[in-house]
């Protein structure tokens, strides 16, 4: 029971990688968060599926400033504190440099930045300034590959993801002083719902393929990858980035 009496707050944990982590965190005694953004149903099954009590369902859009702001102050008046904060949530989506127009152009970097990189961004400035306050804490950020390999199908997503990797280890050296520490999981294909119009495509074998063991992540590898990082008695894994993605993409 690695996090016996720990308030974390898992973004995006409806579903997917997101659901995964809070199992993880409830499995080991803490106390879950489970947000989401729309799909109450899904956030429901989640918090069904978690062993242990005290853990709460908050809706909230993490591109929307306020909304951010909303999910912090609930988070900690309804669970009475906040030890771990993941952010997990994000969006991807195919979208070619020539096959849009520049409208659809920025409308995707609008779109993908405010979710995946400032609503992040937000939520770790919300959640230091309540753990200074608090005795520390750790904050975990997931990233992706595409944000060392690229990402030609959707520039944006690889750029918000080498955005979220540059704010964790810039936060990572700010926050140290004040017992916060900043991590990095930054997964391959992992199998959701996000990646199954892929990998059940024609192009699902060479996907799989990619990787020397000829298959991708599951959502409960890059479980606990955060909760290494996620764990208080690693307090020098801060500034840390693992890749989770089968060899498929080496960096040193
Ligand atoms: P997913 O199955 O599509 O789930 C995304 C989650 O994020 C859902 O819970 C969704 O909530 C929430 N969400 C999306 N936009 C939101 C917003 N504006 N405000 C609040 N919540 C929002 O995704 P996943 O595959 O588990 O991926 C999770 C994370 O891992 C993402 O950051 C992704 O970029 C990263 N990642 C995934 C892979 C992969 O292969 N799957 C690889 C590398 C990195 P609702 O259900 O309510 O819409």
């Amino acid at each position: 029971m690695r996090f016996s009496d720990q308030n974390v707050l898992v973004t995006g944990a409806s579903r997917g990688i997101g659901r995964a982590i809070a199992g993880a965190f409830a499995q080991q005694g803490a106390r879950v968060a489970v947000h989401y953004r729309n799909n109450a149903g899904a956030a429901e099954a989640t918090l069904a599926g978690l062993s242990g009590d005290g853990h709460i369902g908050i809706a909230a859009d993490v591109s929307e400033p306020g909304e951010c702001k909303r999910l912090v102050r609930e988070t900690t008046e309804q669970m009475g504190g906040l030890d771990v904060l993941v952010n997990n949530a994000g969006i991807y989506f195919t979208r070619p440099v020539l096959e849009q127009d520049y409208a659809e152009w920025q409308a995707a970097w609008r779109d993908t930045l405010a979710t995946n990189l400032t609503g992040p961004a937000n939520l770790c400035f919300l959640a230091a300034q309540y753990m200074k306050d608090h005795g520390g804490g750790r904050i975990v950020n997931i990233s992706s590959r595409g944000a060392f390999r690229g990402e030609p199908e959707s520039p944006s997503y690889g750029a918000s993801k080498a955005g979220l990797n540059a704010l964790s280890q810039s936060l990572a050296v700010a926050l140290a002083p004040y017992g916060i520490s900043v991590g990095v999981v930054a997964p391959g294909f992992v199998e959701t719902d996000m990646t199954d119009p892929y990998l059940n495509g024609p192009r699902g074998d060479a996907i799989r393929a990619q990787s020397p063991l000829n298959r991708v992540a599951g959502a409960d590898e890059i479980a606990r990858a955060v909760l290494l990082l996620a764990d208080p008695d690693m307090p020098s894994a801060t500034g840390a980035i693992i890749d989770v993605n089968g060899a498929s993409y080496l960096r040193s």
